[in-house]
């Protein structure tokens, strides 16, 4: 019989993305029930990412982390404890780089911020380069059609991409949701924002601790990852603003990388070798659903969750994901009993 053949892999969940998000509902799942996780990239951490261009490294996804909530700040102080996360600066960056004490504290990767999910990821049945082309329901359960032709089973399916990417997953395998289900999913909308990533053939000439929020015109927000402690040469990212993001979302790489250089007035230029630039089409959120995850109704279990789930960021990803588990865990025990 060949693979192909072979009965499909049956875990009790699939967590699709291994982002915060993910990964957390699945280290938490993970202790009662066979969980797979799927991702499309090639490593783990979704946004929170981090590229090597030759010799230097950038964060290019989130930046640094904070904590609102008693029970993120618990999470990320057990990941300082385990050596992944340490504080950057503490305080609000303005547009010129000073800082601007606001009682909370700055969060990076003690290495890089990808870092911290792959200690997330420790011990988890993640699968990488692994795209998700369809979910289908079946009578009492979900297949999770692979783009390699593959597929698996599941009882239950966690959805933790971005949203209008999940929809899609549905859509494509002729799933209906509830009229009500997506209408609230349909109302979640995201930023783009075009990130360039620039090895410097010399120091950025931005002061300690390497960073600008400007806000508004083409650069929403800039680091210097050498400063940071990211990058053993001088690299910095660029994050243009939503609007510049829009206007040239279809402009060739080299017009973006100059238009956000021509407004950074670093003290140095780019190497001809180290320039690149990522488009992230679902940034960040314009409108976020209020609740922490959305169980899907008159549907076997099926959840979606991420930082479109009351809250945005590193810490909405993540107490999303760990209330996605939670409802997972009791549609699942009812099951059982
Ligand atoms: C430019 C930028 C700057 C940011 N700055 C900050 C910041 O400074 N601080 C902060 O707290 N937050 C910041 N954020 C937001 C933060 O990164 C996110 O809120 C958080 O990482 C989202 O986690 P998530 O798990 O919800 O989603 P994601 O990280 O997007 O994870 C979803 C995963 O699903 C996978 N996926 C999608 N489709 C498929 C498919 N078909 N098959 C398989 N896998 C699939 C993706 O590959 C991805 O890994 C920033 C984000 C960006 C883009």
């Amino acid at each position: 019989m060949s693979e192909r053949d072979s009965p499909p892999p049956h875990p009790r969940v699939v967590v699709v993305g291994a982002g915060v998000s993910g990964l957390t509902a699945a280290r938490l799942l993970s202790e009662s029930f066979d969980v797979e996780v799927v991702d499309k990239g090639r490593k783990v951490g979704g946004r929170l990412a981090t590229r090597r261009v030759g010799d230097a490294t950038f964060d290019h996804g989130a930046q640094f982390i904070t904590t609102h909530t008693s029970e993120f700040a618990e999470i990320v102080a057990r990941w300082e404890q385990a050596g992944v996360a340490t504080s950057w600066f503490e305080g609000r960056i303005g547009p010129d780089g000073s800082v601007d004490t606001d009682g909370h504290t700055r969060f990076r990767g003690d290495a890089t911020m990808r870092d911290i999910a792959e200690h997330m990821a420790e011990g988890i049945d993640v699968r990488v380069f692994t795209r998700v082309a369809a979910v289908e329901r079946l009578d009492s359960g979900w297949r999770v059609r692979l783009e390699d032709d593959t597929h698996l089973e599941a009882e239950a399916v966690l959805l933790t991409a971005p949203v209008p990417q999940s929809l899609d997953l549905l859509t494509t395998g002729g799933v209906e949701l509830s009229a009500a289900d997506a209408d609230a999913l349909q109302a979640v909308a995201y930023d783009p924002c075009l990130a360039a990533l620039v090895a410097l053939d010399g120091p950025s000439g931005l002061a300690p601790p390497g960073a600008i929020n400007r806000s508004t015109g083409p650069i929403d927000w800039m680091a210097d990852n050498q400063l940071k402690g990211v990058s053993t040469t001088p690299a910095v990212t660029i994050h243009a603003t939503a609007e510049f993001s829009r206007t040239h979302w279809e402009s060739p790489d080299d017009v973006v990388v100059a238009e956000l250089l021509r407004s950074a007035g670093l003290s140095s230029g780019p190497r001809d070798d180290g320039v690149y630039v990522q488009r992230w089409r679902y940034a960040r959120l314009a409108t976020t659903h209020p609740e922490r995850c959305l169980v899907a109704d008159s549907v076997p279990p099926l959840v979606f969750a991420g930082d479109a789930f009351g809250g945005p960021k590193v810490e909405g990803a993540s107490l999303s994901g760990a209330a996605a588990a939670e409802a997972l865990a009791s549609l699942l025990g009812r099951a059982d009993s």
